[in-house]
């Protein structure tokens, strides 16, 4: 993948170095690669084997560790399926509330819209909308101002992130929020400050961004509910996948490139679920790319097994599918918490229950959420130890520590 291949001399010190700075738009500092993640077409396998093909461990460390905070926040949420179903619930409570509360609503629509007054935050939601993507330290402030100084729901907020982020990830991005609100690491909350923003926003095109009136303090937010952990239940690999069977691409695993499958299938179906992302309108950019990386991927690996694809749209019957070819099981990528499970578990279900749906997991997900289960420390501790177990960049690690 080019911007794979284009990022990957920066993968090093200078990511380390710049990293933090939002260059706006146009900024080189940074990956941009996680839509591609998000969307399954690259797996964080293949951008960690890229990123130790030309750099130390210890010069990329700092981009190992970012890429692995996705799989921590993956792996954290599998375990506590309730955060996600609390955040919908939440959200739809509020959604609900603008009905009877027209100055929250029109706040929320001058937050939206980039009418706020305070110039950094505008320009970051006029962002959003024309390009379908935020920097990480833009994210942080964004959700800080909009949860401590406008005093907006945080749902609302990682709505309208799941809205228009095109990598908008049920994951990273709930409990992103949530640690910006205090509620991921209980207590700890981020607070934006109009030095650091501007200290870090110099590089961009409208920049150094003011950021005037912001709040003096961040107290957590807090929630009634308690989200237990629940043990983890990781299906079994590839060596369960049957001699017939249909291979089923969706939103977060649009390629069947990452798939290490053993044999081909004997057809593709694809599943482009974008729009149940959010109960409100979703954005194009969002739309287009979830629309076509699930197009492009199902034609794909239609070509490379040489066999039969076909779309499974939304108000389609996947049974009234299987019925046409006869085939009776499926394999799929691991389907995690978030709304393309919610949008197509109801009709995998059946097929779960008769074990005849195959889920695969990635061996880096295999080898990382087991320490998922509470602070991301937990994951930086053994991520290298992952990698080998998974056997990513084993040689090179071996080399380094030789
Ligand atoms: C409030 C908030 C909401 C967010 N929502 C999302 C989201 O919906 N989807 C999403 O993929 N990321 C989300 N992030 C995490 C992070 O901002 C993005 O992953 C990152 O900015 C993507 O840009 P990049 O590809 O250039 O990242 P790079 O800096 O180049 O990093 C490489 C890869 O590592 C991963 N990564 C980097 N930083 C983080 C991080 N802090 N948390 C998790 N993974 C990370 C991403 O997959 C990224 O593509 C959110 C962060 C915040 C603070």
């Amino acid at each position: 993948m080019s911007q794979l291949a284009r990022f990957t001399p920066n993968m090093g010190r200078r990511y380390a170095n710049r990293r933090n700075h939002d260059e706006g738009k146009a900024g080189g500092n940074v990956s941009r690669l996680s839509p591609w993640l998000h969307a399954g077409v690259v797996s964080e396998a293949e951008v960690l084997q890229s990123a130790l093909g030309q750099h130390s461990p210890e010069a990329a460390e700092k981009f190992i560790a970012e890429v692995f905070w996705r799989i921590y926040f993956k792996g954290y949420l599998e375990q506590r399926p309730s955060i996600w179903r609390a955040f919908c619930d939440q959200r739809d409570a509020a959604l609900s509330c603008f009905e009877s509360d027209p100055v929250t609503h029109g706040l929320f629509e001058q937050a939206t819209s980039g009418q706020t007054g305070i110039q950094a935050f505008d320009n970051w939601a006029r962002e959003l909308g024309e390009t379908g993507y935020l920097h990480n330290h833009a994210r942080m402030w964004f959700a800080s101002i909009w949860i401590f100084t406008l005093k907006l729901d945080w749902t609302l907020g990682a709505d309208f992130f799941l809205r228009h982020l095109i990598d908008g990830d049920a994951a990273s991005n709930t409990l992103s929020w949530r640690w910006i609100a205090g509620l991921h690491t209980k207590g700890k909350t981020y607070l934006a400050r109009p030095d650091n923003i501007a200290q870090y926003t110099q590089s961009h095109p409208d920049g150094p961004l003011l950021a005037r009136g912001l709040a003096q303090d961040a107290p957590p937010l807090t929630e009634p509910e308690k989200h237990a952990r629940r043990p983890l239940a990781l299906p079994p690999g590839a060596n369960t996948i049957p001699q017939t069977y249909a291979l089923l691409l969706h939103d977060e695993a649009a390629s069947h490139v990452p798939f290490d499958l053993p044999h081909p299938p004997a057809l593709v179906i694809s599943a482009a679920r974008p729009d149940d992302r959010s109960p409100r309108q979703i954005g194009g950019l969002v739309r287009d790319f979830a629309m076509q990386s699930v197009q492009h991927g199902g034609e794909a690996a239609a070509e490379t097994f040489g066999c039969p694809h076909v779309g499974w749209q939304s108000g389609n019957s996947l049974a009234n599918i299987l019925a046409d070819t006869k085939l009776n099981h499926i394999v799929t990528s691991y389907l995690p918490m978030g709304w393309t499970r919610d949008a197509l578990w109801p009709e995998l279900a059946p097929l779960a229950d008769k074990g005849s749906l195959i889920q695969l997991t990635s061996a880096l997900e295999r080898a990382t959420w087991p320490h998922a289960k509470a602070g991301f420390f937990g994951v930086k501790k053994i991520m290298y130890k992952a990698m080998r177990e998974a056997g990513v960049a084993a040689r090179q690690l071996e080399l380094f520590e030789a």
